[in-house]
């Protein structure tokens, strides 16, 4: 279904403002290849790009490469990864995820949606970062802020990360399908927070189905 032109203006409404706000949007977790953007990626769920980063620097040069992690006692990488929550889950999967990057693409992180989604611990949020990150190509990201934002500005009315990203397929231009998260992420946490949306000072509020709801209840 293809969205409505209203809402594909809109869009170009609202991510004009948040390019301006945010010009220096971009993905915050350290990375210097595929690999470890994929991995610092699967060590962000739950947990803040801060906390990662400061576990990754030292993770990465005790395991420079998929190999490397592939060999790893499971013990050891959990207590290497520890600090960033769900620690037995993550290491579980990034061994598993390792061994098949070094077994079957000869440790290198293929550039495909599909056979991301087939690598042990990434799903398609995963998948859509290093793809539009480390990749450089078109991939919408959907986290929690992109799904607050996404309901509140009235372009997708569901919790379903996968139906709010192909909706924003269908509004956002492809040029800016990689730069939408890390504007609403921005956005999401500077202005429109989960608990306390600041809609006073939203410069996109005109455009905000939350904020008419919220103004036509007076
Ligand atoms: S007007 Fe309020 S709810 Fe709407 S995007 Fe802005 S901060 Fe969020």
């Amino acid at each position: 279904m293809t969205a409505p032109a209203a809402l594909r203006k809109k869009a170009e409404r609202v991510l004009a403002v948040l390019k301006k706000e945010y010009p220096g949007a971009t993905c915050s977790l350290r990375f210097s290849n595929p690999f470890e953007l994929l991995i610092a990626t699967i060590l962000s769920a739950q947990c803040t790009d801060e906390r990662v980063n400061k576990v990754t620097p030292g993770l990465f040069k005790k395991y420079p490469d998929a190999a490397a992690f592939a060999r790893a006692p499971l013990a050891e990488l959990e207590s290497a990864v520890r600090s960033t929550g769900f620690y037995k889950n993550k290491a579980r999967n990034i061994r598993a995820c390792a061994e098949m990057l070094a077994g079957t693409y000869g440790g290198e992180v293929p550039a495909g949606l599909e056979a991301l989604v087939q690598l042990p611990g990434v799903g398609r949020k995963t998948a859509n970062v290093v793809l539009g990150v480390a990749f450089g190509k078109p991939a919408v990201v959907v986290d929690t802020h992109v799904i607050r934002l996404s309901n509140r500005l009235g372009f997708a009315e569901t919790s379903d990360a996968v139906k709010i990203e192909f909706r924003l397929m269908e509004c956002v231009a492809r040029k800016d399908w990689s730069r939408l998260a890390h504007l609403f992420i921005d956005h999401g946490r500077a202005v429109c927070k989960a608990i306390k949306p600041r809609c006073g000072i939203c410069n996109v509020k005109t455009d905000c189905d939350y904020y008419r709801k919220l103004s036509a209840q007076g």
